[in-house]
């Protein structure tokens, strides 16, 4: 697996608060401050890499055909920072982002061309929608109606195709509910886009089915997956996620799909444990012999699970540094007899290629991604 090191991560990115003009006058300029140097300063560290995202979009709007390419950004662009994934995209040529929700759209607000709320519109999302520049992606007859009535402008409708999530059926699409609406895409959603399903050609041919007879301008059937699946799936605007972020979910992604997220760990503390001692929780290692191992301040909290206990690894130049005993919250253990030179202070490089990551831990690369949480600084490089 490969190790990241080198100098493109030079820590360009970290907010220069006289710079961003964030902070207000006294106490909030100081706070703005105080918070710049920690993150400068910031002893775990997420390197993600620009040019493999938009490397990974441009393979995607290439595989896509005449189909445009957007992104889902749910969930903070799948934990790596939606804001700095919409503004490396949208730099690149992608126009359509989807969220999850109208707390996720106000974040970016001003920043994605087009935007969708993939949960629709709750009652008590009305307000926030009418006020907003993002798209609701109605998804029940309740949730059509309430746009309606309140006079709301574009939208998107989620028609069900067979997943049995969400969305209006097809029976209800065609019947005349969605006549009146500022319909910009009909959107369906792949239920088994991952495997070789017979699912995948039902919902296509249910979804086909509705070309011209809604108000729709646009259809949009594919994530990730479903652009593998061929342009039959593509229709007017795929929607991938995961692999703009690393993730090869199936074959035909992986020559294409470039890794872009990469944890760097601090080590803490270096210490010998003598032959018959143990390490960590539970003391599930113990010393065969006397061995030199290093702390790190990387735990489940940062999204490295328990299941990389005795089995994860970092890398440090080429050499491979194991895990050894249980991760904890905040810390991990590896053995470092290999690095004598490494010492506290030093940084190393977590194994995380995803999907290796993903089979090894036993999650998905999903989960692995939106878990790693708020401690990292996450560094871009340029
Ligand atoms: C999350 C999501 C996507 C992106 O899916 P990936 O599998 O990450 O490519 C596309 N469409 C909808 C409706 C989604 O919820």
């Amino acid at each position: 697996m490969r190790s990241n090191s080198g100098s493109a991560w030079a820590s360009k990115s970290i907010a220069d608060p006289a710079r961003t003009g964030a902070a207000g006058a006294g106490e909030t300029a100081r706070q703005a401050l105080t918070l710049a140097r920690m993150n400068a300063n910031s002893p775990l560290c997420l390197r993600l890499d620009s040019e493999a995202l938009v490397s990974n979009w441009r393979a995607l709007d290439r595989m896509s055909g005449s189909a445009a390419c957007g992104a889902a950004v749910k969930a903070d662009g799948y934990g790596l920072g939606a804001e700095a994934v919409v503004r490396r995209l949208t730099e690149a040529g992608c126009r359509d982002f989807f969220v999850a929700t109208w707390a996720e759209a106000e974040r970016l607000r001003g920043l994605a061309p087009s935007l969708s709320v993939l949960h629709g519109v709750r009652a008590g999302d009305m307000a926030a929608a009418l006020e907003s520049d993002a798209r609701p992606v109605l998804c029940t007859p309740e949730q059509v109606l309430r746009w309606k009535d309140a006079g709301g402008g574009p939208c998107d409708v989620m028609v069900d195709t067979g997943m049995n999530r969400l969305g209006i059926s097809p029976e209800d699409a065609v019947s005349g509910l969605l006549d009146g609406l500022a319909l910009e895409t009909l959107i369906s959603h792949l239920a088994c886009a991952d495997e070789d399903s017979p699912m995948n050609a039902v919902q296509r041919a249910r979804f086909a089915a509705l070309a011209g007879r809604t108000p729709a301008r646009r259809m949009s059937l594919a994530n990730s997956c479903g652009i593998a699946l061929g342009s039959g799936f593509h229709f007017d605007l795929v929607r991938p996620g995961i692999a703009l972020y690393g993730g090869a979910l199936v074959p035909a992604l992986a020559p294409v799909v470039r890794q872009v997220v990469q944890p760097r760990a601090e080590i803490l503390q270096r210490r010998r444990v003598a032959a018959g001692e143990s390490v960590g929780y539970n003391a599930i290692w113990r010393a065969e012999a006397d061995t030199e191992v290093a702390i790190l301040n990387i735990g489940y909290a940062d999204g490295y699970f328990r299941a990389f206990s005795n089995s994860g690894a970092a890398f440090e130049h080429g050499r491979t540094l194991p895990v050894i005993g249980r991760v904890s919250m905040d810390l991990t253990a590896i053995r470092v007899d290999a690095a004598p030179h490494l010492a506290e202070g030093d940084r190393v490089d977590i194994d995380f290629a995803l999907m290796d990551a993903a089979r090894q831990s036993g999650m998905s690369p999903y989960e692995l991604l939106t878990a790693m949480g708020q401690r990292y600084s996450r560094q871009w490089s340029e």
